[in-house]
């Protein structure tokens, strides 16, 4: 089977209201649809939510990118009949685009790559009749899924926080790390939230997980440290306190807390990790598809992080029910993952898609060939942004 065409979508995606993180406040998400056409009329798509303030990626530069990877004339390789008819073939496809440890034919884009990745897959998948985490070595278990905070008032927070318990939520991640939020200096609502919801957890007696994210809001090492010790035992892991730019601030801050810590933002992909497992000072990692450039290579960094004693969350840039669905196939394909971040579909006014559905507590994917989600081509269009 191989790819005879390649189209780029630009499209906008709501949010239900404003999400609140340290470094910005979303209310809606530019994004692309990416469709491959193959010589046997099968049809794969793909998503990708690029984050400029983690990826440096904007939908300009998704379509920019997904043009290039198909104009010959661009660059030495071009997708326009590439063999994907086998796991094997598109693996060697990925090689050249997002490669481990090897010279590269275009430095990051990593949203642009993951989305033309799951739409090879989703082909590919089709043209073999089977779910795609079968086909990656995956059993279909429900996985635990998160219920994530936005930045709201101290009292606020804990409201929404026992709403979540309520709803049988098991991990429950705050977003901290802005400044004077919540009408308190520096950083003084994000210690009371995180205090007060421990207090809540511990009231319910309830096996809850209580993780915080502060987005690099913190900045400093010193800052970092001072949240850590105001917290020090209530928290089960810190993700991302500070620039993501300081690989060396994770053992700094580790050798004066005792608060284990999570790498999102410092961690771009397969070769960025290796680079920070090397440093140390982490004890998990925060993978997502649109920052390693796909599942695949999401999986080989579960795989390498291991190596290092490090275990690893499947986190999510807000994707839809489409794109939650590659990082459901990644967890599959490795039941070792420590939680995942995929129901930020939630959030989204107008998911369009139909794909990871929670039952009972926790969240599964369908059984149909394909990627694990779909949806009516038609509802796109309500989706094209009007300019
Ligand atoms: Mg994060």
């Amino acid at each position: 089977m191989k790819i005879t065409r390649v189209e780029a979508l630009p499209l906008d995606l709501r949010m239900k209201e404003p999400f609140v993180i340290a470094n910005v406040v979303m209310e809606a998400m530019q994004f692309v649809m990416v469709r491959i056409e193959t010589d046997e009329g099968i049809v794969g798509w793909g998503e990708a939510i690029p984050a400029w303030e983690v990826t440096g990626e904007t939908r300009q530069s998704v379509m920019a990118c997904v043009r290039l990877f198909v104009d010959a004339g661009l660059v030495e390789y071009s997708l326009l009949g590439k063999e994907i008819g086998s796991l094997e073939a598109v693996r060697a496809v990925m090689d050249v685009l997002e490669p481990k440890e090897d010279l590269r034919l275009v430095y990051g884009n990593p949203s642009a790559i993951a989305a033309i990745e799951q739409a090879m897959l989703d082909a590919l998948a089709k043209k073999l009749g089977l779910p795609l985490y079968r086909i990656l070595g995956g059993e279909n278990q429900g996985i635990e899924f998160t219920k994530t905070l936005s930045i709201h008032s101290v009292e606020e927070t804990v409201e929404r926080a026992a709403e979540g318990i309520a709803e049988g939520f098991r991990i429950m991640r705050l977003k901290v790390g802005r400044p004077g939020s919540g009408g308190l200096p520096g950083y003084q609502r994000d210690i009371g939230a995180v205090l007060e919801v421990r207090r809540l957890i511990e009231g319910l007696h309830k096996d809850v997980l209580l993780i915080a994210d502060a987005n690099q809001g913190f900045r400093t090492v010193d800052n970092a440290v001072a949240f850590c010790k105001a917290v020090e035992g209530k928290l089960d892991w810190l993700e991302s306190p500070t620039v993501a730019g300081d690989l060396h601030a994770f053992s700094k801050i580790k050798a004066k807390t005792g608060v284990p810590l999570m790498a999102d933002e410092a961690v771009h992909g397969y070769d960025s990790a290796r680079t920070l497992l090397e440093l140390g000072g982490i004890d998990y990692i925060n993978v997502k598809l649109m920052k390693t450039g796909g599942a695949l290579r999401a999986i080989d960094l579960i795989d390498l992080a291991a190596g290092y004693g490090v275990k690893c969350q499947i986190g999510s840039m807000i994707e839809s029910s489409y794109g939650a669905a590659m990082g459901m196939v990644a967890a599959l394909a490795r039941p070792g993952v420590i939680s995942t971040d995929l129901n930020a579909y939630d959030l989204i006014e107008g998911n369009y898609a139909r794909g990871p559905e929670i039952r009972g507590k926790l969240l599964y994917l369908g059984d149909e060939p394909g990627c694990g989600a779909s949806f009516d081509p038609r509802q796109l269009e309500t989706l094209i942004p009007k300019i």
